[in-house]
């Protein structure tokens, strides 16, 4: 049986890492809906709808049916990449500008629900690792796994430090350590399906893990 397995947790713990990890060892799809709420919120930057903290929250609604976001395996990094009506955005999505607004965009309630509409559609009747904030909350409820991933919050952001350093951005570890907290409480108190563990999730603290020994352990759930 195909099994759909729901990642959630804070910011920067490497959820997209190990699911991406995961589909690869069970041949499922993974679906990155942190790139989903990337995209929606790079395009709100490239049409002007956010000034300093807020946001055009009407004309954001108004455009979401033109938003198209796709997926597309590439050979080189080997992974799927994102696209943003037809461009590939997979880059720009990960720079600190949309970082710094994403969490605002995803608190507006109709964002979410156009959104997870759509996610709901990739676990239909396939294999899925699917990572966010609401996977095993709201989009899959009953998920066949759902593990909650946490780490703390200075190894997170010297991970991700590391990771947008090697690309040759220019960043501070303060910047980032800032962004990471900022979105997690964000995420945490939005009104709109906030950051929650579900009751039957499995929490996953990685701090102190290598990427093989939490693969190791997810495996391991999932045969049980
Ligand atoms: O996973 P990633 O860090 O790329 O997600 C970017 C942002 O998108 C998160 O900080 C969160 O605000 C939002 N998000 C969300 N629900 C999801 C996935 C991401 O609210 N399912």
């Amino acid at each position: 049986t195909k099994l759909v397995i729901a990642i959630d947790g804070f910011s920067s713990c490497g959820k997209s890492t190990m699911a991406k990890d995961i589909a690869k060892r069970m041949e499922y799809i993974y679906v990155d809906t942190g790139a989903m709420y990337r995209a929606v919120t790079l395009y709100a930057i490239r049409h002007q709808m956010i000034l300093e903290d807020e946001v055009s929250k009407e004309a954001l609604v108004q455009d979401l049916d033109k938003i198209v976001i796709t997926f597309q395996y590439d050979e080189n990094s080997k992974s799927n990449e994102t696209y943003l009506n037809g461009e590939n955005v997979e880059n720009e999505i990960r720079q600190l500008e949309v970082s710094n607004s994403v969490s605002l965009i995803a608190a507006i309630a109709e964002v979410r629900h156009h959104l997870v509409r759509l996610q709901q559609v990739f676990g239909n009747d396939s294999g899925v690792v699917m990572d966010g904030r609401d996977i095993g909350t709201v989009v899959f409820p009953n998920a066949d796994l759902k593990i909650f991933m946490t780490a703390d919050p200075m190894i997170r952001a010297k991970r991700r430090f590391d990771e947008l350093t090697e690309k040759g951005e220019m960043v501070s570890l303060e910047a980032i350590l800032a962004n990471v907290e900022k979105r997690d409480h964000i995420d945490q108190t939005r009104d709109e399906s906030p950051l929650v563990k579900a009751d039957d999730a499995i929490v996953l603290d990685n701090s102190h893990l290598t990427p093989k020994e939490q693969t190791a352990l997810v495996m391991q759930w999932i045969e049980d």
